[in-house]
């Protein structure tokens, strides 16, 4: 991770254009919304039992869900731009089973019987993903390759031995351990020295899988309205009144699917998580010559075993995504558009692509982008209430919410609609992540952390201050 004071100079590429899926989906919509509906902007004076902010995956799961538990109920959905233009439009994809980020980190801030929890429900909530894709017929290019983690210094392979001994203990007994044969006759690169197998997950389309929600979404009666970014929530007696540039929704609930943007309606939710920015480029189509020269068969999601790690995937029509788990903090919890590039983190992506893949130097990478994804201090997305439990929200999902947003969804329709489920009993639920300081601290210590990972990274020896925020059991990545 890295932070700035102030912004890198403007690329003038707009996201919709930058990012691979938003810009294929366009030129296939033909000037109709992300979604590839007409964008219907939200005019008037509208009531509803439920109201969502954002047209994330979150937003959308949560329509999904709220209409399930109770299909009569009045569901308004707005998004500020289009749908997926979030950091649901701009992911690589890769889809796992993980809610914990780290199941060693899950044991050291729920518990061993917890994380073991998680861990099932985890695949639980993987597998009735899916099934929602199957039993709807979402076509988004799912391939269900499972997810490697490689090793590419001789002290990862101890790291993954010890992760594959920790997710078989709480029940995910199919990982496996590759030695360095076995990983580079899966992935030709010199550099692996073995990897971790995790079967569950795969990769997928991020944009053609918020396209399937939508339309799905609109299907069970949900009104969804783009181009209508909500300015201000207040109360309005007993129920909560939307407020956007021409409209406005009287809700008796509210759900904010804002991920890294929730600050901005909700300012105390920014003490427990920090806006980050994940960089991504992507190839031209690899041909198959160039394709055979790095094997790839299995077509598996990869991330590296370092603690600012790369991650990539072949995307259908077989080009690489590539991208950096070392995300940018940009002081004091900035998101917007002119941060959505960064030459910096593009040079070091295609440098570590070549070391990856030196046959491969010449490949061009057309799409390069980023977006803004949301940690906690414990890896974890936390819920909160706001306008006196008017308002509930769900963030927190950082490097891995295209599984983790499923949950959340079902959560968040559940804690608004008041309805039991023994998923708002977790303990991820009930409690809160540490805080973050304050600004100007919160720059400053995410630039020593960062420094002190790096040096990690590079083979050094975890710094005091790693090993106290270790023991804190706070990690700092994407
Ligand atoms: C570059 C990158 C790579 C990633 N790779 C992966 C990956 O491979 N696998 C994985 O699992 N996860 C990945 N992620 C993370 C994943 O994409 C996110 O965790 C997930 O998409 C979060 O979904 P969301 O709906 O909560 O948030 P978002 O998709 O960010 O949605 C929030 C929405 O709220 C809208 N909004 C904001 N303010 C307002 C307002 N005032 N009124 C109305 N609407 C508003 C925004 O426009 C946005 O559309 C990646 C993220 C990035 C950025």
């Amino acid at each position: 991770m890295t932070t700035r004071a102030s912004a890198p100079s403007p690329v003038a590429t707009p996201i919709e254009e930058a990012c691979y899926w938003l810009a294929r989906s366009r030129d296939a919509g033909r000037g109709a919304g992300l979604a590839g509906e007409e964008v219907a902007v939200l005019e008037g004076e509208h009531d509803a039992d439920l109201a969502i902010v954002g047209g994330g995956f979150t937003g959308l799961w949560t329509a999904l869900f709220a209409k399930s538990l109770e299909p009569s109920l009045r569901v308004v959905l707005l998004e500020r731009e289009e749908l997926a233009y979030g950091a649901s439009g701009r992911n690589a994809g890769i889809l796992s089973d993980t809610i914990d980020h780290s199941h060693a980190l899950a044991i050291e801030h729920f518990g061993r019987q917890e994380a073991t929890r998680l861990v099932a429900l985890g695949r639980e909530n993987l597998a009735e993903m899916l099934a929602f894709i199957e039993a709807h017929a979402v076509d988004c290019a799912l391939e269900q390759t499972g997810v490697l983690t490689a090793a590419i210094a001789e002290h990862h392979l101890p790291a993954l031995a010890a992760a594959v001994d920790c997710a078989r203990s709480l029940g995910a007994t199919d990982y496996q351990l590759l030695d360095e044969g076995a990983m580079r006759s899966e992935i030709h690169s010199e550099l692996y020295r073995g990897a971790m197998w995790n079967p569950a997950g795969g990769v997928l389309d991020p944009v053609k899988l918020a396209q399937g929600l939508a339309r799905e979404a609109r299907r069970a009666g949900v009104a969804v309205f783009e181009r209508s970014g909500v300015t201000s929530l207040e109360a309005d007696g007993p129920l909560a009144r939307v407020t956007t540039a021409k409209g406005t929704v009287r809700a008796r609930r509210v759900v904010l699917g804002m991920s890294a943007y929730t600050h901005e309606l909700v300012r105390r939710a920014a003490w427990r998580f920090l806006p980050l920015y994940d960089y991504v480029v992507a190839s031209r189509p690899l041909t198959p010559e160039e394709a055979a020269l790095i094997g790839w068969k299995n077509r598996q999601g990869v991330n590296d075993a370092r603690s600012f790690f790369n991650y990539y995937r072949l995307t259908e029509d077989n080009r690489v995504v590539f991208g950096t788990s070392e995300a940018a903090y940009y002081a004091p919890n900035r998101v917007a558009p002119e941060l959505d590039h960064s030459p910096r983190h593009y040079a070091e992506l295609l440098a570590s692509f070549r070391a990856l893949f030196p046959a491969l130097a010449e490949l061009e990478f057309p799409y390069r982008w980023g977006g803004a994804i949301c940690a906690s201090t414990r890896f974890t997305p936390f819920f909160g209430r706001a306008l006196g439990d008017r308002v509930v929200y769900g963030l927190g999902f950082t490097g891995h919410g295209l599984g983790t947003t499923h949950l959340a969804g079902k959560i968040l329709a559940h804690l608004a609609l008041e309805r039991g489920s023994p998923l708002t009993e977790l303990e991820l639920v009930r409690s809160l992540p540490l805080p973050y300081p304050p600004e100007p601290l919160r720059g400053w210590a995410v630039r020593r952390v960062t420094s002190a990972l790096r040096h990690v990274d590079a083979g050094g020896k975890p710094s005091l201050l790693l090993r106290c925020l270790d023991a804190l059991g706070i990690g700092l990545s994407s």
